[in-house]
């Protein structure tokens, strides 16, 4: 097969996923999770998605990141067996940024918090202000690439929210 024409029908498939998503009721729909269940990725659990729902990591729209990334790492999977035929796609697979497409995507479906931020920080401000050493010694683990919180209670190695496996020690 001619390789542009490989390297195009990757990136299609690609932006239909993300464009997918993206069109997808907050949490996701039937269609999506039809669209999933084509790919053989399983939707996040109720109990998670409710979680999130209630959590900061607020979305206006869409399905939720680590749904699409799961499609993300099919999608690779399938074009991974044809790339030794092919430097240029080899090379688009190479190129491809999972945390920041990833991460492109959960800065489409969330709300504007212009606003919002200011407040957090000064509020983070004054607790960590107050709470003095003590707040010090609180940690809390969260995603770099989303900073969704990671809780100690639920045992996983890569974030629920958007699959990085980076995440990072934050002082409350
Ligand atoms: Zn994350």
């Amino acid at each position: 097969m001619d390789e542009n024409k490989l390297v195009k029908e990757f990136n299609n498939e690609i932006d239909q996923a993300f464009q997918k998503a993206w069109r997808s009721e907050k949490g996701g729909d039937e269609n999506w999770n039809g669209f999933l269940n084509t790919y053989g990725v399983s939707p996040l659990s109720n109990e998670n998605k409710e979680f999130f729902l209630k959590s900061e990591m607020k979305i206006t729209r869409g399905a939720f990141p680590i749904e699409l990334r799961g499609v993300f790492e099919k999608i690779i999977e399938k074009y991974r067996i044809l790339q030794s035929s092919s430097p240029l796609l080899a090379g688009a697979i190479g190129n491809f940024n999972m945390d920041a497409k990833v991460k492109e995507y959960y800065q489409k479906i969330k709300p504007f918090t212009g606003l919002g931020d200011i407040f957090k920080n000064a509020q983070t401000g004054t607790q960590k202000y107050s709470t003095g050493m003590q707040g010090e010694r609180q940690k809390t683990m969260t995603c770099k690439n989303c900073g969704a919180p990671r809780l100690e209670e639920m045992q996983y190695d890569s974030c629920l929210f958007c699959g990085s496996k980076l995440f990072e020690a934050k002082g409350l």
